[in-house]
């Protein structure tokens, strides 16, 4: 059998046609397996849902009760057989419920990553080397000029710039599923146990992931706060709202940005951003081939992001690698694409 016997992609996504369903369809299907919230993965309108239940949970948050015709939950390690082929799910590092999804017909294995990272995040189950045959890779970071920083030392900055500046308020642009509750909890790791302000569009998501027991510590709306109050505090909003008028309740704000963009300097200043926190839910470049050597797969699938210079290593090293040239992965978080003056470098 060959990896395009169990997956094919097409213009909705990856599909297989022996079991029926699709991995992270861009358009509404009969059959959907979603590997994490986000919504250039997960969208509505599917017949039937199988995903893990924080996705599930996710969704329904995001798109109401009705999001899709049926859903129905899988654990980590769990394995189903949908008409003949053998589907599980395995901890991405990416969000809360994120998943990679393991496809295995006729001996052969096909994992599909989704987005994954492969380095330590208080709010989710650690990203799991899954063996397989064919590896499905995202390459939002996929140059080697990305390399992360360690988020706990970007945090600290953010936790000197505080210290400096008693008088103003700091702004943290972070988008709001992950990525927020992840910098809330590495403030609270290194220490910084003061309440955490929040912009409206981070409630919903936020007061999940503590209702699936994630410490973040006192967390409030900032909604109502006086701008006297906001002096010498911390503030996380989407990154949109760091330039806008709402911006403008805040005692003479600082503004930072937790993004794996944020190694691009002319992007942070682009937008405004004097504190650049390069924290990022995606692998780096080391991240992503150290993880595609580890799977020991002789074929990789690139879905999206920078696909070229990875399908280059790929291939330097003996192994066989295609870009899918899938349209509408990368439209939400940090996934959207560089302008063409900062990712060709
Ligand atoms: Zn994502
Ligand atoms: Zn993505």
């Amino acid at each position: 059998m060959r990896a395009e016997d169990i997956l094919v992609p097409d213009p909705s996504g990856v599909c297989c046609k022996l079991g029926g369903f699709h991995i992270d369809p861009t358009q509404p299907v009969p059959r959907a397996l979603i590997t994490h919230g986000h919504s250039d993965h997960a969208r509505a309108g599917h017949g039937a849902v199988l995903a893990t239940q924080e996705t599930l949970d996710i969704m329904r948050l995001r798109y109401g009760e009705n999001f899709a015709g049926s859903t129905q939950a899988i654990g980590y390690g769990e394995s189903i057989d949908l008409g003949g082929v053998r589907v599980s799910f395995h901890p991405a590092g990416h969000v809360l419920g994120s998943a990679q999804i393991k496809v295995e017909a006729g001996g052969l294995r096909v994992v599909a990553a989704g987005d994954y990272k492969d380095v330590a995040d208080p709010t989710c189950a650690p990203f799991e080397t899954v063996p397989c045959d064919v590896f499905i890779t995202e390459a939002t970071f996929g140059l080697p000029v990305f390399r992360h920083h360690d988020a706990q030392g970007e945090v600290a900055k953010l936790l000197h710039s505080v210290t400096l500046f008693p008088d103003r308020a700091h702004l943290v642009g972070a988008y709001s599923l992950g990525k927020a509750q992840r910098v809330i909890a590495l403030l609270r790791q290194a220490g910084y146990d003061k309440t955490i302000y929040l912009h409206g569009a981070m409630e919903k998501i936020t007061a999940y992931y503590q209702s699936r027991g994630i410490d973040l510590g006192p967390v409030e709306l900032v909604r109502g706060a006086k701008k006297s109050d906001l002096a010498g505090t911390i503030t996380l909003c989407p990154p949109s709202a760091i330039g806008d008028l709402w911006s403008r309740r805040f005692p003479d704000p600082v503004a930072a940005f937790a993004s794996g963009w944020m190694r691009v300097r002319a992007r942070a200043r682009q937008r405004g951003v004097t504190l650049p926190l390069v924290i990022s839910d995606h692998a780096d470049w080391d991240g992503l081939v150290a993880t595609i050597a580890a799977t020991g797969a002789s074929e990789i699938w690139v879905t999206h992001g920078q696909e070229d210079a990875l399908v280059h290593w790929c291939r330097s090293r003996g192994l066989k690698a295609r870009p899918l040239d899938i349209v509408g992965y990368g439209d939400e978080e940090e996934s959207e694409n560089p302008a063409p003056a900062e990712g060709g470098a």
